[in-house]
């Protein structure tokens, strides 16, 4: 039997983006991937940071740095389906806020196929329609079976997304707690920012609603709790944009996920293994968006793979380092996580409504020392939002650290 230099467990963004990282060094990688096709069935509202679209390593192909050359790209079949120069954000009737970080939605499952090409291009081995079952310990690495078969490999890294299968096959703790999104895609372009919807007192159960311009099409979609009813939330959303009359047949398409909501899980590796990606609990839990995040990670573990195979050296404390290669990047400072537990479980919809008057008609992009000390102001003049002024901090902290980071 072969024995695989590292076995991925995934064929999402996480796992080709590891797989890349460990090809590029001539290493033999294999790709278990339970569907029969790359980047289906989508899950995904397709929004992602210009800025780390151009900068992280592993990212499909654009062979410039000239935003000029992604709006010329934009013209041609590409996966960059539009690039949008602002979001809004709408608190409730209150308050509109704007912000300029230039972003891009893409075509999730073409990106996907993308980065797939651009792996089996550098000799990486991909096995489609095989589901991973059980992985056992064998000496010198793993054995992971499949619904295919039984495979052997030094290191396994598991990319599996939401559900963390393999990260409770090692005994590892996986997320805690999840949300679930949904979404419409709705044909005609009916904005031209990403929106963002923080309407507590109208949507109980959602967390956020989003409305984001395909080339084309516009993907409409809602956050809210696991134990939520999504498509009547959504419903309801769709109904509150002004689409009094829609039809089930006026929608292109609907799809549908769940999102890691715990923050990154405690302990990401052991002997032979690591996670990466959602499946680690690697999402910005206040936008609940992964792609950069996971192909950020899954770079480093697969750095860390490539490092503890040239020292042939697979134990818990050489994996650790790939914790310790994370540890320092934004998207793992804990101020998201406590950012989430405030707007999400302990603002009320009456606080959030009051903030988003406050920032009605601003750019929030980054608040400067003026706006600081107009919020200062605007909060001596309510007592209730006077003791909530620290969270509101947090929540401006946690949102400046995961912003880039992905909706
Ligand atoms: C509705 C929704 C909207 C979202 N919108 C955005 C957005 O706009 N922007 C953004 O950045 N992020 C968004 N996200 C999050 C983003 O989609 C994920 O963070 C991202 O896909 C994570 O990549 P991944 O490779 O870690 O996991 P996935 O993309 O989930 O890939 C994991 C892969 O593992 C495979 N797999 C699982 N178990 C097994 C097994 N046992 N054997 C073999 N294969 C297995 C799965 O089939 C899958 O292909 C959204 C998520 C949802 C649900």
């Amino acid at each position: 039997m072969i024995v695989y230099d590292v076995l991925i467990i995934g064929g999402g963004p996480t796992g080709l983006s590891a797989a890349t990282t460990i090809a590029k060094k001539g290493l033999t990688t294999l790709i278990i991937e339970e569907h029969p096709i790359i980047g289906h069935p989508l899950a995904c509202g397709e929004g992602i940071s210009a800025n780390k679209l151009l900068s992280l390593k592993n990212m499909p192909k654009i062979d410039t740095q000239l935003d000029d050359e992604i709006l010329r790209l934009q013209q041609r079949e590409s996966f960059i389906e539009r690039v949008i120069n602002a979001q809004r954000f709408f608190f409730g009737k209150q308050g509109v806020a704007t912000a300029k970080l230039q972003t891009v939605t893409i075509n999730r499952p073409l990106f996907d196929q993308l980065m797939a090409k651009q792996a089996q291009d550098l000799g990486v081995e991909v096995h489609l329609g095989t589901q991973v079952i059980s992985i056992n310990r064998k000496e010198g690495g793993l054995t992971v079976n499949t619904t295919n078969g039984s495979h052997e490999a030094k290191i396994v890294i598991g990319c599996d997304g939401p559900s963390a299968h393999s990260v409770k096959m090692m005994g590892l703790q996986p997320p805690t707690e999840y949300v679930q999104g949904v979404e419409y895609k709705i044909p005609g372009v009916l904005t031209d920012a990403l929106d963002f919807y923080f309407d507590f007192q109208q949507f109980k159960d959602m967390h956020y609603g989003w409305v984001f311009p395909k080339k084309n099409h516009t993907n409409i979609g809602v956050v809210v709790n696991l134990a939520s009813k999504p498509i009547k939330v959504l419903n309801q959303f769709l109904r509150h944009l002004g689409f009094n009359n829609y039809h089930e047949k006026d929608i292109l398409a609907k799809i549908a996920g769940i999102i890691p909501a715990s923050g990154p899980i405690r302990k990401n590796y052991c002997e032979h293994y690591m996670a990466a990606g959602d499946a680690a609990g690697l999402t910005n839990t206040i936008f609940y968006g992964g792609i950069a995040i996971g192909i950020h990670s899954g770079m480093l573990a697969g750095q860390t793979a490539v490092e503890a195979l040239e020292n042939d050296q697979f134990d818990d404390q050489k994996m650790s380092e790939y914790q310790e290669k994370l540890r320092i990047f934004p998207y793992m400072d804990p101020i998201i996580q406590h950012a989430h537990e405030i707007l999400y479980n302990k603002f009320s919809a009456k606080d959030i409504e009051t903030f988003g008057s406050w920032v009605d008609g601003w750019d929030i992009t980054t608040l400067n020392s003026f706006q600081k000390f107009r919020l200062f102001l605007k909060a001596l003049r309510s007592p209730s939002m006077l003791k909530k002024f620290g969270d509101a901090r947090i929540i401006a902290h946690g949102f400046s650290k995961s912003r880039d980071w992905g909706f």
